[in-house]
């Protein structure tokens, strides 16, 4: 007999899937940092090479944080809300204990979509200026808009592929993704040294330079070349 819940169960965020189906999310890990020139803009330093890049730095979003229906609320509590679009990977296998090698991190990927990695930036910049965590900065409702999710096999090769993002027509953010400076194999590789990783997780894998600030009102037409789009509009905050 099943023990009776003491109050409603939340339902499981979902992503739609190009072609049909869902996808039901698990968990929402986050990469900061991961492209050179959005690192410098930021203020921290970019790695020179491969070597020196250390380890990459991860957060998360709850994953009733995923907003799929392209319109987000103005949150709260800020008055710097701003816009980093990303490259999003879906996974669609368990990893296998341990710690998980790069080359059998691909085996794992259902497919990609692209998102938006909404943060407060004033909460983040008084965090980090007291050494406390982001989670305020970054994990808060609405902060994930993502798009529908297309096969991996329908993407083939990523590195040359351009993720950009226009705020009211005009081009705010865009790179290739081949100046990732960990690429998805290699932030899959990391993650399992920390977590299980698991069939419904998605990653963000970090902006390239341009974030800026969004205001009510603002359309936000994010692209992975001709290959996704994801559009969204913020709405003026509830009186
Ligand atoms: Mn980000």
């Amino acid at each position: 007999m099943q023990a009776h819940d003491v109050v409603e169960a939340a339902p499981v965020p979902r992503v739609p899937v190009r072609g049909g189906g869902t996808f039901p999310v698990r968990r929402v890990y986050c990469v900061g940092r991961n492209f050179a020139d959005h690192a410098r803009e930021m203020g921290a330093a970019a790695p020179a090479s491969k070597a020196e890049r250390g380890t990459p730095v991860f957060f998360h979003k709850p994953a009733d944080a995923i907003v799929v229906d392209g319109e987000v609320d103005y949150p709260p509590a800020t008055r710097d809300l701003h816009h980093e679009v990303e490259l999003v990977v879906a996974l669609g296998r368990d990893a296998p204990p341990g710690e998980l090698p790069v080359d059998g991190a691909a085996a794992l990927v259902f497919g990609y979509g692209i998102g938006l990695d909404l943060t407060r930036r004033d909460l983040q910049a008084a965090a980090k200026g007291k050494g406390l965590p982001w989670d305020s900065a970054k994990g808060f409702d609405q902060s994930a808009p993502v798009s529908e999710l297309v096969p991996a096999t329908d993407v083939g090769d990523l590195a040359p592929r351009l993720l950009s993002l226009d705020v009211n027509g005009e081009c705010r953010q865009q790179s290739t993704l081949d100046q990732l400076i960990w690429d998805v194999p290699e932030i899959l590789h990391e993650l399992s040294k920390l977590y299980a990783l698991r069939a419904g997780d998605l990653v963000f894998m970090g902006t390239p330079a341009g974030v800026a600030a969004l205001q009510p009102g603002d359309e936000c037409v994010a692209r992975l070349d001709d290959l996704l789009e994801l559009r969204c509009q913020v709405r003026a905050p509830a009186a």
